[in-house]
C-alpha cells in the first residue's frame, strides 16, 4: 500500500510502499477512500509543536473508509462499514475526563496522524472503540472535512455561548473556519468573517456571513467594535496577531475560543481591561465522538456544505504548499478510490 511518510521535520513527503498492518485485538483495518488535509498535518511535519511525533509518521485524521478486517473483541464495528479515523485515535475510557464526556481532554490520549500512523495511507488500522460510523447518503469526500474540521468548529461554536442575538466573529474562513460559519448560523447568531484572501472573503458571502472584514485593508478590532463588539470570537487563523485582533473585537463580557495553533503560539492579554471588563478566554481542543455523530447528522439533513478540492495522495506536497499559500478554498481531500 501507499502511505506519505514525514522523514523529517520540514522536508517533503515521501510516498512509501508499506506492508497492509494487520489488526491486532480490539482493532479494524480500514481500506480509506477519502482524507482531508487539516493544516495540523502540516504543523505536524513541519515539527511547530512543543510535543513533536516520532519520526517517520503517517499523517492524516480526517480519514473516511470502509472496514475490510478486524481483530478479536471488536463488536460494535462491522467488516463493509464505512467509519472516520479522528484525532481522537483511542482515549483511556475511565479517567475523570473520558467518563465524564470530555474525552478529547483524556491525558493519555493517543492522535492519529501525530502519535499513532494516520490516514494519509491507502490502509490504516485503528481502534474499534473510538472510529465513527458515517451514517450512509453522507459522501466520503465530504465526511472526510466533518471528521476534523467539522467537529473542531461545532464543539468550539457549541462551548462558545453563541445563540440566537449574540454577535459571532469568525477569524479565518479556510478548512476549519467555513464550516464554523455555518455552525454559528446554525446557532442563530449574527456573523462577522475575516479572512486576508479574496476567495475566502467571497466564501464567506456566499456561506451567508452577514458581515465580512479584510484583515489586509481593515483594522478588524475598530470595525467589529463598531457593530457594537463581538460576543464571540473564534481564533482559526495560524496567526498570533489573529488572535490579538480577534480579542481586542469582544465586547464586555465577551469569550475568545482558541482553536487555532499557531507556531510559538502566544496571546499577551491587557490584563486591566479583562478583569474590568469580563472576557474570556477559552481553549477548543476538536470534539467527542457523541459531537461528530451530530455533525454527520446535520450534514446528512443538509444544514451544511463542505466546499472542498479533490486531489491524489501522490500530489501531498503541492497540496501543503497550496494550503500554505492560500490557494486552496477551503479544503483539500484525498481521493483514494
Ligand atoms: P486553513 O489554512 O485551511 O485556514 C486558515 C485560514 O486563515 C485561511 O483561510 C487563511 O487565509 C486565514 N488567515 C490567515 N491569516 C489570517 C489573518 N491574519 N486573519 C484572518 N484570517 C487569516 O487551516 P485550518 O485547517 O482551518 O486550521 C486552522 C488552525 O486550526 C491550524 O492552526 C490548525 O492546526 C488548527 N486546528 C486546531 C484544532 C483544535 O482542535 N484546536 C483542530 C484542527 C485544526
Ligand atoms: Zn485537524
Ligand atoms: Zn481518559
Amino acid at each position: 500500500m501507499k502511505a506519505a511518510v514525514v522523514t523529517g521535520f520540514a522536508r517533503p513527503l515521501e510516498i512509501q510502499d508499506r506492508v497492509i498492518p494487520l489488526p491486532a485485538a480490539h482493532q479494524v483495518l480500514v481500506r480509506m477512500e477519502a482524507s482531508g488535509l487539516c493544516h495540523t498535518d502540516i504543523h505536524a511535519a513541519a515539527g511547530d509543536w512543543p510535543v513533536r511525533p516520532d519520526i517517520p509518521f503517517v499523517p492524516g485524521h480526517e480519514g473516511i473508509g470502509i472496514v475490510e478486517d478486524k481483530g478479536e473483541g471488536v463488536d460494535r464495528i462491522h467488516v463493509g462499514d464505512r467509519v472516520a479515523l479522528a484525532w481522537l485515535a483511542e482515549a483511556c475510557g475511565h479517567c475523570d475526563h473520558c467518563v465524564s464526556g470530555r474525552e478529547n481532554l483524556c491525558p493519555e490520549q493517543r492522535n492519529s496522524g501525530y502519535s499513532v500512523d494516520g490516514s494519509f495511507s491507502e490502509y490504516a488500522v485503528a481502534h474499534g472503540d473510538y472510529v465513527v460510523k458515517v451514517p450512509e447518503g453522507v459522501d466520503p469526500l465530504d465526511a472526510a472535512p466533518l471528521t476534523c474540521a467539522g467537529v473542531t468548529t461545532y464543539k468550539a461554536v457549541k462551548v462558545s455561548g453563541a445563540g440566537p442575538g449574540k454577535r459571532v466573529l469568525i477569524s479565518g474562513i479556510g478548512g476549519l473556519g467555513h464550516l464554523a460559519l455555518q455552525y454559528a448560523r446554525i446557532a442563530g447568531a449574527e456573523t462577522v468573517a475575516v479572512d486576508v484572501t479574496d476567495a475566502k472573503l467571497r466564501l464567506a458571502h456566499e456561506l451567508g456571513a452577514d458581515h465580512v472584514v479584510d484583515a489586509r485593508t481593515q483594522d478588524v478590532a475598530k470595525e467589529v467594535r463598531g457593530l457594537g463588539g463581538a460576543d464571540v470570537a473564534i481564533g482559526l487563523a495560524a496567526s498570533n496577531a489573529s488572535l490579538r485582533a480577534a480579542y481586542d473585537a469582544l465586547r464586555r463580557h465577551g469569550t475568545l475560543v482558541l482553536v487555532a495553533l499557531p507556531a510559538d503560539g502566544r496571546l499577551e492579554l491587557p490584563v486591566f481591561t479583562h478583569v474590568l471588563e469580563g472576557k474570556s478566554v477559552i481553549g477548543s481542543i476538536v470534539g467527542t465522538r457523541q459531537d461528530l455523530a451530530e455533525v454527520f447528522r446535520l450534514h446528512r439533513l443538509g444544514r451544511t456544505r463542505v466546499i472542498r478540492e479533490q486531489r491524489r495522495l501522490k500530489e501531498v506536497n503541492e497540496a501543503f504548499a497550496d494550503v500554505l499559500a492560500g490557494r486552496i478554498t477551503a479544503r483539500v481531500v484525498f481521493d483514494f478510490r
